[in-house]
């Protein structure tokens, strides 16, 4: 019989407790106040959900790191993204001098070659299986964990969203994108496993879903019956997709009762010559059309825009962002074109141009981190905040307040409208300090020794 080994698996530390990354702040150049903070790791929770041997740490402080490893462990394992790689590398060698034999690394920094050394072992992908396996056990069946976040004011939870992924990977192949490196085949998550998440989410209470899948909709099947089921636990739901998917499903996915709030749209650009070059399969005035289609709905659209591609000149971003604002999106966000690790992006920018920026933690999409060929890094900085106060300009609140109203009552009449206060009641007084768990109540997995 094989020895339990003590495993501890951690994201990054946090430098301070306001360096949590907030999706709107990181969008907008006034001063928002609306939350969307990342303050738990999905990842690290479908492996403890599924391998509860596993103790895990989400977005510690350094004190909190260090008071854990102090408990002694065999193995630590770090989930990271590509600009946590110094904090990375720092925890790594403290865990060393601390004792640890083994040394893991996951998630998608762990495409970066050159840190590659620093890690015993390391995963791609959604690894469950693999790690199950490599500490001595096999799992049959994967269980989705509760998963749920606060989202609205700092002093006012608008909301409380229960999130959820229904396929994981991506079998297309953007040419900027890591999810092909990362996980290019897709898996399902068993549909079992998601009746009981959302089943529990409405038990307790949390009547919005967010699905964050690569895009859903790749699985038509699946998808088809995920809906189904959203529909059955009278859910409002938003989620990820694609352009050229919305054409086809919107129908069956917005009939009218279903509680579609809102789609997060990858628009990416508004130059079609872009769009080819990323092999993006998608048509500007395709994207155009849906995002008209979503307002007459009053769904809510997060668009998604990158600036700064290399056929792209100071003029032709500013006359396509200018497109952007037209779309009166309720909310955009605008990164600066990126290439990262194991990209086809990445080989073609190195080859062509070449990448000067060393530090890691500038690759978060809001930096210029190449030579590109008629514009510098100062003027791209200056693009994104014009880019920014064209796309979000503070009156897209009063949009986005506009449509939650209007989708309330036509998902459930005016009676919504009671929901939603009742829902702002529990969100900020009954749930004020709800503690979420880890796992849940009964701990089910479907692990054996091997
Ligand atoms: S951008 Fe979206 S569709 Fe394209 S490869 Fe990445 S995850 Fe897949």
């Amino acid at each position: 019989m094989p020895t339990e080994k003590r495993v501890l698996f951690t994201t990054s530390y946090i430098r301070d407790k306001n360096d949590i990354y907030n999706w709107m702040q990181t969008n907008v150049t006034w001063n928002s106040k609306l939350h969307a903070d990342r303050t738990i790791s999905p990842g690290l929770r479908f492996i403890k959900q599924n391998i509860p041997q596993i103790e895990i740490l989400e977005y510690p402080t350094w004190e909190q790191y260090m008071s854990k490893l102090k408990e002694g462990w065999d193995i630590v394992g770090f989930s990271f993204y590509l600009n946590e790689v110094a904090e990375v590398i720092k925890m790594i060698e403290t865990a060393r001098k601390n004792g640890v034999n083994e040394i893991w690394g996951g998630n998608y920094g762990i495409l970066t070659k050159e840190v590659q050394p620093y890690f015993d072992r390391i995963f791609t992908g959604y690894a469950e299986h693999e790690i199950a396996r490599a500490l001595d056990y096999e799992i049959k069946e994967i269980f989705h964990p509760p998963l749920i976040v606060p989202a609205g004011l700092p002093n006012l939870h608008i909301n409380w969203m229960g999130v959820l992924f229904t396929t994981r990977g991506c079998a297309y192949s953007c040419r900027f994108c890591q999810s092909p490196s990362f996980a290019n085949k897709v898996t399902k998550v068993p549909i079992e496993s998601i009746e009981r998440v959302l089943a529990y989410y409405r038990k307790i209470g949390v009547g919005g879903v967010v699905i964050l899948d690569e895009f859903f909709g790749m699985n038509t099947k699946h998808a088809g019956q995920v809906v189904e089921l959203i529909k059955k636990y009278r859910h409002f739901w938003w989620t990820m997709t694609r352009a050229d998917l919305i054409y086809k499903k919107l129908d069956s996915w917005d009939d009218g009762h279903l509680g579609l709030g809102g789609l997060g749209l990858g628009l990416e650009s508004f130059n079609q010559a872009v769009l080819e070059k990323i092999n993006k399969k998608a048509e500007a005035e395709e994207v155009i059309e849906i995002v008209k289609d979503l307002h007459s709905r009053g769904i809510g659209i997060i668009g998604y825009y990158m600036i700064g591609f290399d056929i792209e000149t100071p003029e032709s971003i500013k006359r396509d962002l200018e497109k952007v604002r037209e779309l009166k999106l309720d909310a955009t966000q605008i990164c600066i074109i990126t290439p990262l690790p194991e990209t086809p992006l990445w080989d073609e920018i190195e080859h062509k141009y070449g990448i000067f920026e060393k530090d890691y933690r500038k690759y978060n999409a809001k930096h210029l981190v190449w030579n590109h060929p008629t514009i510098s890094p100062e003027e791209m900085q200056k693009l994104l905040h014009y880019g920014f106060d064209m796309a979000n300009p503070r009156r897209s609140v009063f949009r986005r307040l506009d449509k939650i109203i209007l989708g309330t009552v036509k998902t459930y009449g005016y009676s919504g409208i009671t929901s939603l206060i009742k829902n702002l009641y529990r969100s900020n007084v009954v749930y004020r300090n709800l503690k979420q768990p880890v796992l849940f109540d009964g701990h089910k997995t479907d692990i054996q020794r091997i």
